[in-house]
């Protein structure tokens, strides 16, 4: 079995045809598929899709770095109050994106290490969306670290310096689509990584792999990211498959699903 350790699939770009999507992904032999949160305005469509499929979709909550405006203190008041209602299995996504709008920097600093913190203290693992900001995310992480911080370094598209500092500090990297992209120089970071270190994940609906891109991205593709990782690490796809599947569901310690 695969894992997805990333995907929106309650985002309106599925609202069509998920019944039969969640078909095709379990053909796919993607049993599990982590769902993280944007914020507010996202969290009834992903608990409800959660719902109806308990056993295969896993909600997190948390509140997304590009969601880090005027009014984040009542995002994280949100997410807070859903935290110590509800069940998730991790904190996400969270972290520093400088991509688009650098104005909410350092609210982004505060909001991350503010949910960093409450992953500490529900003992949840957590996801990092790092954006033109991968050293300070790292940085941040690092510093943190008591060692009981443990999570993702989701949609890695670092070098293999960056990625031997989450090795140091504990942390895993997700590995999406972009690894099928020709001319991604991201292949050649990960050639010297360990796979205990990597997971896979879709970023479902971005990010779709070769020959998709630029089409919806969904769940079912991780076998063709799978392969692509096989490929560079020259590693045969089983041994690909079946460390994903355990670093998933080792971090996410969610002993139901070990079954
Ligand atoms: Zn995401």
């Amino acid at each position: 079995m695969y894992i997805d350790t990333h995907a929106h699939l309650y985002l309106e770009q599925f609202e069509e045809d998920i019944d039969l999507l969640i078909e095709l992904i379990l053909e796919a032999e993607v049993n599990h598929v982590y769902l993280p949160n944007v914020d507010s305005s996202t969290y009834e469509s992903m608990m409800e899709l959660a719902g109806e499929y308990p056993e295969m979709l896993h909600p997190m909550i948390g509140v997304h770095p590009c969601s880090i405006k005027e009014n984040y203190k009542d995002e994280l008041k949100f997410a807070r109050e859903k935290l110590e209602s509800e069940k998730f299995v991790g904190i996400g996504e969270i972290g520093i994106d400088l991509h688009w709008d650098k104005t909410f920097h350092k609210e982004q600093k505060e909001a991350f290490e503010t949910q960093i913190e409450w992953s500490r203290e529900m003992g949840l693992p957590f996801v990092i969306h790092s954006r033109e900001a991968l050293d300070e995310t790292i940085e941040t992480v690092t510093r943190m670290q008591d060692g009981n911080l443990k999570g993702i370094f989701h949609c890695f598209n670092g070098t293999e310096e960056q990625a031997n500092k989450i090795k140091d500090v504990g942390f895993l990297i997700g590995i999406g689509g972009v690894i099928t992209y020709k001319n991604a120089g991201v292949k050649e970071e990960l050639i010297n990584l360990p796979l205990d270190m990597m997971v896979l994940e879709t970023d479902s609906p971005y990010l779709s792999p070769t020959p998709f891109r630029g089409k919806r991205n969904q769940s079912n593709y991780i076998p063709i990211i799978a392969e692509q990782l096989a490929v560079t690490l020259d590693e045969k796809l089983e041994k690909v498959k079946e460390v994903t599947t355990k670093n998933a569901l080792d971090l996410f310690n969610t002993p139901i699903f070990k079954k």
